[in-house]
């Protein structure tokens, strides 16, 4: 029997929606979480950028800590510091905070603490790369209106001096 998304109500053949990246059944061991994990990746690869973002923002999150750090491992080649404002970089980069966030609520939390700094520390480097290329926007801006100004001074300068020259 055909199955549809219960978010998206799209058809669907295996443990992940294709469009939006929720889990079409309810998955009973982390064996089986592992596998919805590399299906997800493996259906977003194929997608292009506008679903690649939507299966990132909604797609499902493990509810094993091992399958949370699946999750985030997966993840970390997607967050590329280079184009930190690149959509699927910033939706890859929301993941990883939820998966961390979500470690971080675990009991067993302390035996993990590794995989959470690992992944801390990928997402200080994009916020770092991040508010860096926010300078440098700001910092053409500026220099952009400087020259605007120039060039406004210069030519009422000049209109003043065609004016005088009468
Ligand atoms: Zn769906």
């Amino acid at each position: 029997m055909e199955q549809t998304c219960n978010r998206c109500g799209a058809p669907t053949t295996g443990l992940v929606c294709e469009y939006c990246g929720v889990l079409t059944m309810t998955l009973e061991n982390p064996a089986d979480e592992k596998k919805a994990i590399d299906e997800f990746h493996e259906i977003m690869l194929t997608k292009d950028h506008k679903t690649q973002v939507n299966m990132l923002k909604n797609g499902f999150l493990p509810t094993s800590v091992e399958g949370l750090i699946e999750a985030g491992v997966r993840c970390i080649p997607l967050v590329d510091i280079n184009r930190p404002s690149n959509q699927v970089v910033r939706s890859a980069t929301a993941r990883l905070q939820a998966i961390v966030t979500k470690i971080k609520l675990m009991p067993d939390f302390g035996q993990k603490r590794q995989a959470v700094a690992e992944f801390s520390d990928l997402l200080e480097r994009h916020r770092l790369a991040d508010t860096q290329q926010d300078k440098s926007i700001s910092r053409f801006l500026v220099g952009f209106g400087l020259l605007f100004l120039l060039c406004g001074g210069g030519f009422i300068w000049g209109v003043f001096q065609w004016i005088t020259s009468l």
